[in-house]
């Protein structure tokens, strides 16, 4: 197979007594803290979760979890008195949560990297600033800035995009020429907006990067990711022959190595971008943690994203992520889990469910991922 994923070799040990038992801080209770947490007692460290939620995924394989609300001070305060290192899960808990655990622990990736991605504006520019780009955008204030918007671009249609809490395709509209600004305004919740040049992409493409606290850089990718009802549906690693080639990866890679450094990363994150027809990357978003398209690392590379997020957080060296099988990831969405026991039978297959009782339409419930064999799906 043709060999992804990067690393500088050797990769040095952060510390030469590597193996200190340390207590990880999870912010957030989902199956990235579950799958984090998995790779963390590995390496006998304990993990401790705090989460508004009651039974969530992460807290079936921690050792403890704080049940409390994300802007509670007096919780916050105990939980960082039990850990030694923090780090969180998702992008949509409070900058100020951030910034007041700092107070008494560290937290990894500090918040900067928290706040940019969490306002598509800001995220935006500092991609552009940094030299990365994306498609052209425009901020809209108002229902007033989208006529401007269309004259200013002559394109018949674009994208806008609420500035925060967008995810999985929510909080998003196509707007034509001729629809009404007022009513597109007011039914993405009257507040600020993004408006994006719709890109004609021939697919959709991610990049996962650990950084450990010497700077050491690994990297996954670039995977292929497709979507349906805009949630992930599957990835494949490496993509479909000719689709990416060497000049494109090493492309997607340094982008990805750029952001990296630009934000001074400890731990991981995740840049998704656009494979263009006429073959630019653009870079879509950006996700502070591990990622979805990332799952196959666990089955398929000598070190997982997750195993990598646990060491750079703990101040060990980020492991090599050689890809050792050939990878397709297929997400387990809603009813999709009750069909789950048939990937049993099959030996390429490996199977994760996060322990979701409560089988919702569109909510992630588990992935599989097919080692070195195609899946119809
Ligand atoms: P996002 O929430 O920004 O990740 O967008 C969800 C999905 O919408 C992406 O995975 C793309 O499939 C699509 N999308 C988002 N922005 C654009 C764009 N500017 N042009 C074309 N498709 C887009």
């Amino acid at each position: 197979m043709q060999e992804f994923g990067c690393f500088t070799s050797p990769l040095k040990s952060v510390k030469t007594n590597h193996m200190i038992t340390k207590k990880l801080g999870i912010i957030g209770g989902g199956q990235l803290g579950r799958m984090s947490a998995l790779a963390a007692a590995r390496l006998g460290i304990q993990t401790f979760i705090y989460c508004p939620e009651q039974g969530c995924p992460a807290s079936h394989v921690s050792a403890g979890t704080y049940f409390a609300d994300y802007n509670n001070k007096k919780a916050l305060a105990e939980f960082a008195a039990m850990v030694d290192v923090i780090t969180y899960e998702f992008e949509n808990i409070p900058v100020e949560t951030v910034k007041y655990l700092q107070t008494f622990k560290p937290v990894f990736p500090d918040e900067q990297l928290l706040e940019i991605s969490q306002d598509r504006v800001l995220e935006k520019k500092f991609l552009n600033d940094i030299g990365i780009k994306t498609a052209e955008w425009e901020p809209v204030n108002s229902y007033k800035d989208i006529e401007p918007v269309f004259n200013k671009w002559n394109e018949g249609a674009f994208i806008l995009k609420t500035t925060r809490f967008g995810y999985d395709g929510k909080g998003q509209a196509k707007f034509k020429k001729g629809d009404n600004a007022k009513q597109v305004w007011k039914d993405l919740g009257a507040g600020p907006l993004i408006a994006e040049q719709i890109v004609d992409f021939k697919c959709e493409l991610s990049m996962i990067i650990a950084r450990d606290k010497l700077g050491q850089m690994v990297t996954y990718g670039p995977m292929m990711n497709e979507h349906q009802n805009s949630i992930l549906h599957k990835t494949t690693m490496p993509p479909p022959g000719g689709l990416v080639t060497p000049e494109i990866e090493q492309d997607a890679i340094k982008l990805v190595q750029l952001l990296a450094e630009a934000v001074d990363l400890v731990g991981v994150l995740t840049l998704e971008l656009f494979l263009t027809e006429d073959g630019r990357l653009l870079a879509n978003e950006i996700a502070p943690r591990t990622h979805n398209s990332g799952h196959w690392t666990i089955d398929a590379c000598v070190t997982s994203q997750f195993d990598n997020h646990v060491r750079a957080v703990c101040s060990l060296n980020v492991g090599a992520p050689r890809q050792h099988s050939d990878a397709e990831m297929l997400n387990l969405i809603g009813d999709d889990v009750k069909g789950a026991a048939k990937f049993l039978e099959n030996p390429n297959a490996c199977l994760h469910l996060y322990g979701k009782y409560d089988v919702r339409a569109g909510r992630k419930m588990g992935h599989v991922t097919f080692l070195d064999e195609q899946i119809n799906g």
